[in-house]
């Protein structure tokens, strides 16, 4: 299990790992056995699977603000922000980074799943938008950057490489492939928004690389991790 904003007594901020076995919502038959999975790692964690909210990804761009007592499982969305304390929440992750936000003064948290579509949409963006919105300022903001697949691993064909044309420096070549550095983009999408550099954390493990997690490139499967955040009572 990994833990971020340790700093922080008052914020919860973890990600499973692949012992905790696959988290994945609603994943056909596998679904019993891996709502086992996130009650049992939830509960580890202190956190009443009740208050968890999830998003059903959509690897999209749509971040939404939700307070308790909302549903479960939010449709349409790849992150959420809450400024409630009695709420967690969550995304799962395989490849795609986990991104963590909280706003120190406010007390918001937010959760994103950042998909290479994701980032170029401008999800990164899109919850900060949410954070500001609940009244947050870009000055108190605070950013985890869970595990991901790193340039080392993520390679793009020429069909997609016009996606990337306002991240060049971001795009390297290497034997004639194309690789893309997906956290070198958010970073500089965080930076342009005004979030200091000393504000962002990183933990720098490669899914792909590292056995410790699942990666769906690697493993061509449908297991994944589960990200959450929220604020102790
Ligand atoms: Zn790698």
């Amino acid at each position: 299990m990994l833990k971020f904003f340790e700093k922080f007594s008052e914020v919860f901020a973890i990600m499973s790992e692949k012992t905790d076995g696959s988290m994945k919502l609603l994943d056909g038959e596998k679904w019993e056995e891996n709502l086992k999975n996130r009650n049992k790692f939830f509960n580890k964690n202190e956190i009443n699977p009740n208050k968890v909210t999830s998003v059903r990804l959509v690897h999209g761009s749509k971040v939404l603000a939700v307070k308790n007592g909302a549903e479960k499982i939010v449709e349409d969305a790849d992150g959420l922000v809450t400024s409630e304390s009695n709420i967690f929440l969550a995304v799962t992750v395989s490849d795609c980074i986990p991104v963590y936000f909280y706003e120190k003064e406010k007390k918001i948290v937010g959760i994103a799943h950042a998909g290479w579509r994701g980032i170029v949409g401008g999800i990164v963006e899109n919850a900060i938008g949410e954070i500001l919105k609940l009244g947050g300022k870009v000055e108190n903001m605070y950013i985890a950057l869970g595990p991901g697949i790193n340039s080392c691993h993520f390679e793009i064909k020429k069909d997609v490489l016009n996606e990337f044309r306002r991240y060049d420096a971001h795009v390297l070549r290497r034997e004639e492939k194309i690789f893309v550095d997906l956290k070198g983009i958010i970073r500089e999408q965080l930076l342009s928004r005004g979030i200091k550099e000393g504000s962002i954390e990183d933990n720098k493990a490669c899914t792909y690389c590292s056995e410790n997690f699942f990666s769906f490139r690697r493993d061509k499967t449908n297991e994944t991790m589960v990200a959450a955040i929220g604020l102790k009572n």
